[in-house]
């Protein structure tokens, strides 16, 4: 069994490598050769936290495995990130322990880069306008997905802490060489925007649809649990609603959920899952002036999909520590 550290897993997925991986593995789902039941979240009394177990199975490449992690929002601004925890993956020919490893990067980079795949299939080609609403952990990784499928040359920023929002945008100019600036407010980085991402722990809207231009494609992160939104109603309708599975979002996010029980929409206003327009079974953009809308959750076979390619790619490069933890019937004597 080996044993893959955060910095382990950042050197061994890079982003672009990650997009694909993305898009096989929801293509898989979406042809139906995946097993997902929808996570357990533990909510921590008295507390905005939670306690994720996430176990799924994947067809192709056969993998079988969990995430298991915390989610500390108020982390932020601390030594400890929001997310933290490990992904256990399972040898699927003998059951044995393979592999545990850095759940923050795994979650950090895989996020960002199924955000990736939705706006290769759904922003305008030629979408060099980006706003990021947040300047957290996902801001950053989505800032570098956006670069890798769309030639990005302008990105405004907008967050709470204008410091925070301050040190993304020298990070547009320095590693992306953007043109990127500091807006003052949510309405001022989304003007004009052709994509915007919003990646905030935020748990009322941070993003309004009166905001919104013609042929804008969102990339909505945060809010995965009904407590908490961060686009409003308005939003959600005026989009073409895109999400990575329909059973988790008519589930678990508030963004989904309020709008649904305001009767605002109803649950066929998704448009289809992000693996169902890879597998031909729904519709992409139509034309360049609708707003589409990609509300991310998060899956467990994301997790899958990546973890195991670092396996595959330390094993090859000799990366990781050995450990042998016990159930083969020789190493228990
Ligand atoms: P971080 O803690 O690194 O960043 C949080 C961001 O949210 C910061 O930019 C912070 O602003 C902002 N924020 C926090 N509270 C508020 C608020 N009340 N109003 C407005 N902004 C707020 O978190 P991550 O980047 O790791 O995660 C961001 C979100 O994405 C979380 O909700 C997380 O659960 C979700 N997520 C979703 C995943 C998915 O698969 N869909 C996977 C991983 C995370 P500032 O810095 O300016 O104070």
């Amino acid at each position: 069994m080996i044993i893959l550290s955060q910095a382990d897993v950042e050197r061994l997925l890079p982003m672009d490598t990650c997009i694909d991986l993305m898009a096989q593995t929801l293509a898989t789902l979406a042809r139906g050769e995946a097993l997902l039941p929808l996570r357990t979240v533990l909510l921590i009394p008295d507390s905005h936290d939670a306690f994720a177990v996430m176990p799924a199975y994947l067809g192709s490449p056969k993998t079988i495995g969990a995430k298991i992690i915390t989610v500390y929002p108020d982390n932020h601004g601390t030594e400890f990130d929001a997310h933290q925890g490990a992904v256990l993956l399972f040898d699927s020919e003998n059951g044995s322990l393979a592999a545990i490893m850095d759940a923050t990067s795994v979650t950090t980079i895989r996020t960002a880069a199924v955000s990736g795949v939705a706006t290769r299939l759904l922003a305008r080609e030629s979408a060099s306008t980006l706003a990021i609403i947040g300047a957290g952990v996902q801001a950053h990784s989505h800032l570098e997905a956006m670069c890798a499928v769309r030639p990005i040359k302008t990105v405004r920023v907008w967050s709470r802490t204008r410091e925070n929002a301050e040190l993304l945008a020298a990070a547009a100019r320095e590693r992306f060489g953007l043109d990127a600036s500091v807006a003052e407010n949510g309405q001022g980085a989304v003007r004009d925007a052709e994509i915007v991402c919003a990646t905030t722990s935020a748990r009322e809207p941070v993003l309004r649809g009166d905001w919104l231009s013609p042929g804008t494609h969102i990339n909505a992160v945060g809010a995965s649990v009904r407590a908490a939104r961060e686009i409003d109603t308005d939003t959600v309708v005026r989009s073409r609603l895109y999400v990575d599975r329909r059973e988790s979002a008519l589930k678990e996010p508030g963004d989904i959920i309020i709008p649904l029980e305001e009767g605002h929409i109803t649950p066929d206003h998704i448009v289809g899952e992000i693996g169902e327009i890879l597998v031909g079974k729904a519709p992409a953009r139509r034309d360049v002036d609708e707003i589409t809308l990609f509300k991310s959750l998060g899956l467990a076979i994301e997790d899958l999909g990546a973890a195991n390619h670092v396996l595959a790619e330390a094993r090859r490069l000799g990366v990781g520590t050995e450990v042998s933890l016990g159930g083969a019937r020789h190493a228990a004597h």
